[in-house]
């Protein structure tokens, strides 16, 4: 598809890999305004962990009365993100409750009462983004609690304060939402652009970087021509078709898609000078900068078959999912599945009844009539999922090895870098569930891991503490040998 005056860099000149083409289901959401008037739920769940990295510490107590967007709990460690109340009201229990996983173990978890008021905490005096030192634009962020919005909730200010430590010449934009269903990117992209590019300058100025580029897959028009729009007075911001090819929005294709650069295998994008961005982390980076507003709520798609009324809603954090998909027309009893996130690379989830968190992009409740069938017959060897693999792997090669329990050798294989994105198994004639292979490998390697450091650090202890107990056992022996000494020197 041609969109003129779309300056589209290195397109048509770098191939990605693999990739498959998905049914998009996005039209159940596309075309329909973003939802931002819901009513407050009766009640909020805030796990104090919404992130990658270590949990915040709670800085409230129950009983606490509490204004939206105050400071619940904050972050801690190298890795971490506050939490904020997504309205005002009373902290009435700090508790376990289940968590937005696919175990849903409860994880520790504020409950907030709503007053119904809705009233705003003293936020911080507005500021010209353009005046802030690179420093106190990171420091508004990390106080604001942004997180990768994409999915990663890899907390946003971490990556942004890598313009001090490394030369970062492009900043990317994913707007390509290539997984079907979701459609909460492509609505604030149309209805937000100005926001969103805003922010991508806030986040350049912070990055002391001149270039950006924003890719959006070709199958969202009008979400192009918005950013195209916004974008026009600021000639260092590109705006980008991508092709509409599953998984795009995976970064290292559409680093080398977009720049031409390949990011090593264990390298990150910032060894080839690229930042890649969520476009709701940008929007939310504005917000947060500009008006001094935490990330209290977000924009999330609410799809499925088994979902009357399919929309995009922006909700505040900490509704339940249960409550989101009542909102638009759940049908329980035509539910087989729960998915938060994208059906390729979300999380199931046993129940919805579950928190919405910062990384929640999609809520599905899908019917059986959109689930793989999942009985599997033996491969045949047509090697469509070596076609399909976007990182170059042999999937049938791996799984075999998996299957009879030769995890090492599945290793060999490229195990650690399959990306769990499940285009092998989408397009297996078998119906081999590929990924859930992987899955399983990555996890068996990451436990084995987990528990060598658990022995290694076992044994640390243990021979520091052998090293305590004989440099206590040499001082006791010098001691007594210096009190003979003194007894037989001091005798007549
Ligand atoms: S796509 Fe399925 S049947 Fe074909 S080679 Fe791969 S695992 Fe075997
Ligand atoms: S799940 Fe892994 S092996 Fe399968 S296509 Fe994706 S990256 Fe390749």
């Amino acid at each position: 598809m041609a969109f003129p005056g779309f300056k589209l860099t290195w397109q048509g000149r770098r191939k990605i890999k693999g990739g498959v083409h998905l049914e998009s289901r996005k039209e159940f959401t596309a075309d329909k305004p973003i939802v931002s008037d819901l009513l407050l739920p009766e009640r909020l769940y805030l796990p104090l962990q919404q992130h990658a990295g270590q949990p915040a510490e709670p800085v409230v107590r129950v009983g606490d009365k509490v204004l939206k967007g105050q400071l619940l709990a904050a972050g801690q460690g190298s890795i971490s993100a506050p939490v904020h109340a997504s309205t005002s009201g009373t902290i009435v229990a700090l508790e376990d409750f289940p968590a937005p996983h696919p175990s849903a173990l409860p994880a520790p978890t504020f409950i907030l009462e709503p007053d119904g008021e809705d009233r705003w905490v003293e936020l911080g005096p507005e500021a010209d983004p353009f005046g802030l030192a690179p420093e106190d634009i990171c420091a508004r962020v990390d106080a604001a609690g942004i997180v990768g919005m994409g999915g990663a909730a890899f907390p946003a200010a971490i990556k942004l304060s890598l313009g001090r430590r490394t030369r970062i010449r492009t900043l990317l934009i994913n707007g390509g939402e290539c997984e079907p269903y979701l459609s909460c990117d492509d609505r604030l992209m149309r209805e937000r652009a100005a926001g969103i590019v805003d922010g991508i300058r806030i986040m350049l100025h912070s990055l002391g970087c001149r270039h950006a580029i924003v890719a959006v897959e070709d199958n969202k028009p009008a979400a192009l021509a918005a950013m195209l729009e916004a974008a026009r007075p600021h000639g260092f911001i590109e705006v980008a078709a991508v092709p509409s090819l599953y998984p795009m929005g995976w970064d290292k294709n559409l680093i080398r898609y977009l720049t031409g650069k390949e990011v090593p295998a264990n390298g990150r994008s910032a060894d080839v000078g690229v930042l890649l961005h969520n476009v709701q982390t940008a929007y939310a980076v504005q917000q947060a900068v500009r008006f001094g507003r935490p990330l209290i709520r977000r924009v999330v798609t609410v799809s499925g078959g088994a979902v009357a009324a399919p929309r995009n809603l922006e909700a505040p954090l900490g509704t339940l999912l249960s409550e989101l998909l009542a909102y638009c027309g759940h049908r329980p009893d035509r539910t087989v599945r729960y998915v938060m996130g994208g059906p390729m690379m979300g999380d199931r989830l046993p129940h919805p009844h579950v928190p919405l968190i910062k990384g929640a992009c999609g809520i599905l409740a899908l019917s059986a009539g959109e689930i793989q069938a999942e009985d599997a017959k033996p491969c045949i060897r047509c090697s469509r999922c070596v076609t399909a693999c976007p990182v170059g792997l042999l999937p049938l090669e791996m799984m075999s090895r998996i299957r009879t329990g030769q995890t090492d050798a599945a290793v060999g294989f490229g195990l650690e870098d399959c990306i769990r994105c499940g285009s092998c198994s989408y397009v297996c004639p078998s119906r081999i569930p590929l990924v859930h292979y992987f899955k399983y490998g990555q996890g068996e390697l990451m436990a084995r891991r987990e528990a060598q450091r658990k022995t290694e650090e076992t044994n640390r202890l243990a021979a520091e503490k052998q090293r305590r107990l004989e440099r206590t056992r040499q001082e006791a022996a010098q001691r007594k040998a210096q009190a003979q000494a003194a007894a037989s020197g001091g005798a007549p």
